[in-house]
């Protein structure tokens, strides 16, 4: 019989983040699937009592939580320790945790301290016959593959965005806190702060709703014979702060600046999209200026519905790439789209 564990990271004000209530989601309904198993929740964090209450309807029979000053931050030493504590306590088989750079940097190193095997990027987790397989793709997400493992304990860290989070009523949960001692010296790495981009500057947005492409044609020569970049960049821009959609770009976008070209100076190589860039996922997108060949669109797999604006009619996304193509112009197009967003926004 499996022994299920969801273990999580709690954030500084006491909550569980996006990612930690997905894994959950994916560790009830294992539990669900598999006759007989037991679901257990370990957290680790300054304060585990507020996280394990938001969470208390989960259907977990025990939670034990490693909490403290020492592991309040992101640190491989205390992380692991909690974390291999915790497996240890509940004798878990099947170790579930959000893929946050926290955990994907620990808890391969726990796997291999409990004798067990690690695997990241998990995006599902199918049960047939009584036995629980990993989904995860390969190859740039060309091919997905189901694995099964006979080793445990068996971590599976899934990757955010995936599934749906847990949601439940929150209750008082019984929470037994496990005395964990970080050795002396152990310590020693500390979190100093966070530089973060002004929250207007920051143009990639996982949880958006939509994904807004901006292709290498906003900077090429207009219908007049001449680049229109400055009007691109506030077009761009505006829609972007009206919709708080995040902001993909083509590999040849995101290469202008290396070629000394005008280029929109918001866009990095962190927004590209596609086989040598990023494969985000969100409910929809939207591609301007971009021709929509196979090596940028493969980093769509994950969006459910496509649209494209281009003035070529013959574009990638027209081969049956995109869900809907506009033949036209962007700039006119983002324009009147704009126009629109501006009025909504002062009724
Ligand atoms: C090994 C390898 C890996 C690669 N990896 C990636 C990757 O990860 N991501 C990626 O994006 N690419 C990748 N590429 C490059 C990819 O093949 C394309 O070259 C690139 O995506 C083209 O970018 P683009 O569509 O923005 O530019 P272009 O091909 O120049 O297309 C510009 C488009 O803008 C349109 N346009 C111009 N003006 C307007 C207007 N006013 N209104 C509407 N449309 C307009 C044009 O009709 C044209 O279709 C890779 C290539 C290789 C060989």
């Amino acid at each position: 019989m499996d022994t299920i564990l969801l273990l999580a990271h709690v954030d500084p004000d006491g909550s569980l983040a996006k990612p930690a209530r997905e894994a959950l989601a994916a560790a009830t309904s294992l539990k669900a699937a598999l006759a007989g198993s037991t679901l257990c929740v370990g957290l680790v964090g300054a304060d585990v009592q507020a996280a394990a209450d938001a969470i208390a309807a989960c259907g977990a029979e025990r939670f034990v939580g490693v909490a403290g000053a020492a592991f309040a931050q992101s640190r491989y030493a205390t992380d692991a320790l909690a974390a291999e504590a915790i497996c240890r306590e509940m004798g878990a088989t099947l170790i579930l945790a959000a893929g946050t750079s926290r955990w994907c940097r620990t808890l391969p190193g726990v796997a291999h301290r409990l004798g067990g095997r690690a695997d990241t990027h998990v995006t599902g987790l199918p049960v047939a016959d009584g036995a629980v397989s990993i989904a995860r793709w390969y190859y740039r997400q060309r091919m997905e593959a189901t694995i099964r493992r006979t080793q445990r304990p068996w971590v599976m860290l899934v990757d955010p965005g995936c599934l749906e989070p847990w949601d439940g009523a929150t209750g008082a949960a019984s929470v037994r806190l496990i005395d964990v001692q970080p050795p002396a010296g152990c310590v020693r790495t500390v979190v100093s702060g966070f530089l973060t981009p002004a929250a207007d500057a920051q143009t990639i947005r996982p949880d958006a709703d939509l994904l807004f492409v901006a292709g290498a044609g906003w900077t090429k020569a207009q219908a007049d014979g001449k680049a229109h970049v400055p009007e691109a960049a506030e077009l761009i821009l505006t829609f972007l702060r009206r919709t708080q959609a995040s902001l993909g770009g083509s590999k040849s976008l995101v290469d202008l600046s290396g070629e000394g070209q005008s280029v929109l100076p918001f866009m990095t190589h962190l927004n590209q999209v596609g086989q040598t860039g990023a494969t985000p996922r969100h409910p929809k997108g939207l591609a301007t200026c971009c021709h929509g060949e196979e090596p940028h669109v493969v980093g769509w797999r994950f969006i459910s519905e496509r649209r494209a604006v281009n003035l070529d009619p013959n574009c990638g996304w027209a081969r049956g790439k995109a869900d809907v193509v506009y033949v036209a112009d962007a700039f006119a197009v983002m324009r009147k789209v704009n126009a629109l967003l501006a009025e909504q926004t002062s009724k």
